[in-house]
């Protein structure tokens, strides 16, 4: 684990954060700056800088990410009017922590495209 990043720190609870869902390999937790009434952020406790660097064996680790969000979604209540699922690589398209994490936002009408 990067000893630097905000993302493995918050998973290893060396920093704190409302955390609303954990197990042995994701992590998920409420951001600190919410663009929406709901925005979660779903980590893997494995650090990934970015989506780029992702191999082709880190697929089931992708797919729990989502069907993590799925499971908040409706738990947060928000899966029946909509949400939206999001992940930033690189700077250009808003990625400012480099630890892959997939934005679940909703409770809010959302524009497309997102500008
Ligand atoms: P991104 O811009 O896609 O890299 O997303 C990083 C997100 O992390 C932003 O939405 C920030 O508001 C959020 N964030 C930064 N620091 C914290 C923190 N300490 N706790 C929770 N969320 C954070």
């Amino acid at each position: 684990m990067p000893s630097d990043c905000l993302f493995c720190r918050i998973a290893a609870k060396e920093i704190p954060a409302t955390i609303a869902y954990e197990d042995a390999d994701v992590v998920a937790f409420h951001d600190v700056a919410p663009q929406a009434p709901v925005h979660v952020l779903l980590v893997p406790r494995r650090h990934v800088a970015r989506v780029s660097d992702l191999q082709a064996a880190d697929a089931p680790m992708i797919s729990r990410l989502v069907m993590t969000a799925n499971q908040l979604a409706r738990t947060l209540g928000v899966a029946e009017a909509g949400y939206r699922l999001v992940m930033n690589c690189n700077a250009q398209a808003g990625q400012s922590v480099y630890h892959v994490h997939l934005h679940l936002l909703g409770g809010r009408p959302m524009r497309w495209p997102p500008g």
